[in-house]
């Protein structure tokens, strides 16, 4: 069997990017085999490692060695879930496309009625939508209340709030992605954006198997803040009309500063100084913020920097077709098999 005729022959990718997930990996693998197994299509799952610090990778190496459509993708070190996601997508091979997470807070059994509705309905996204959070903690549900809320103001009515990286995408979908030049994508604003025609399958979002959760706040807050800033211009304008206010109040204690002068009552005045000093150099500095979130973004895109570095990919070793053999770390990752995308 020629390698072209399998990799043309793939029906489902399935993506997973792992973070330091040695705890989880092997009930995700467990779980996630027999139900691809069950599909009666064929498949791969490219586990990307984001860099882990934990022993993921060689856990994940131990596992290929009896499941040859494992796929280990692994990056040179800890780029984030989203450009993880980006670097799954880029080797992904299917003419369909899973993306889920590690720790099977989204069921595998799910992937089938995915694929099913896509097939069924001809469906370029089918969207895995959380029925119930009640197992994130009420930390989680709160901050993406208020993060698909402003997501719903900025990005348009049509985005789901409980729609997060649970989805299965068409092969047209991908190759969209693929060719997006942006440095962070948020690829559940994105993707929605495009408009491709999509269906929902909703499932009980279940509680992490095993290990911490690898989105802290920091994590939080930049997705946030790569999601408004990549989706609207809008706080640029909110700049302008901070501006706007405080040149208006300013007007006003010009017109009473003048009064007072020409009522001979300029008294020495350092609380309305020391005031308005503090609101000026406040207002400027928030602008001055809002616009250099903007323009390190302008940075980032003219630098072109590579989202992320495979040091190796196990099935750039070898043909699929044939049973492959453990691939060490240390063999796999000779420089020719450095590969850079942007
Ligand atoms: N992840 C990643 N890189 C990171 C952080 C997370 O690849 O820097 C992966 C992680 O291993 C998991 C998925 O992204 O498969 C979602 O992370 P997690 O479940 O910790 O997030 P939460 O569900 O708590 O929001
Ligand atoms: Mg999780």
């Amino acid at each position: 069997m020629s390698r072209d005729f399998v990799l043309n022959s793939l029906t489902l990718s399935v993506v997973t990017p792992m973070y330091n997930e040695r705890e989880a990996v092997d009930h995700f693998v467990a779980r996630l085999r027999p139900v691809l197994d069950g599909l009666g299509v064929t498949y791969e799952v490219v586990a990307v490692d984001d860099g882990s610090r934990d022993e993921t990778v060689e856990r994940l190496l131990e596992l290929r060695e009896d499941w040859s459509e494992l796929r280990v993708v692994k990056l040179r070190r800890n780029v984030g879930h989203q450009s993880a996601l980006a670097a799954g997508l880029k080797s992904a091979r299917g003419e369909y496309v899973v993306s889920i997470d590690a720790d099977l807070q989204d069921p595998p059994e799910t992937i089938g009625d995915m694929l099913a509705k896509a097939r069924s309905e001809n469906l370029d996204v089918v969207y895995g939508v959380r029925s119930d959070r009640s197992t994130d903690t009420s930390f989680k549900r709160n901050t993406a209340g208020v993060y698909y809320w402003l997501m719903r103001k900025l990005v348009g009515p049509h985005l789901s709030d409980q729609a997060g990286d649970f989805r299965l995408m068409s092969r047209v979908v991908v190759d969209t992605l693929n060719d997006l030049q942006e440095q962070q994508p948020v690829y559940r604003l994105v993707v929605p954006s495009l408009g491709f025609a999509s269906g929902e399958v909703t499932y009980v979002r279940a509680e992490r198997v095993a290990g911490e959760t690898k989105y802290p706040l920091t994590k939080m807050i930049k997705l946030s803040v790569d999601s408004v800033t990549s989706f609207s211009a809008a706080p640029l304008r909110v700049a302008t009309w901070l501006g706007l206010v405080t040149f208006m109040v300013c007007l006003g204690l010009v017109v009473s500063g003048i009064a007072a002068w020409g009522f001979g009552v300029t008294v020495p005045g350092w609380t309305s100084l020391y005031i308005a000093v503090l609101l000026l150099g406040a207002v400027q500095l928030i602008c001055l913020g809002l616009l250099g979130e903007y323009v390190g973004r302008i940075y980032a895109a003219t630098q072109n920097r590579p989202k992320f570095l495979v040091a190796f990919d196990t099935d750039e070793q070898e043909p699929m077709s044939t049973k492959p053999e453990a691939v060490s770390i240390e063999a796999a990752a000779v420089p020719t098999q450095l590969a850079t995308h942007r």
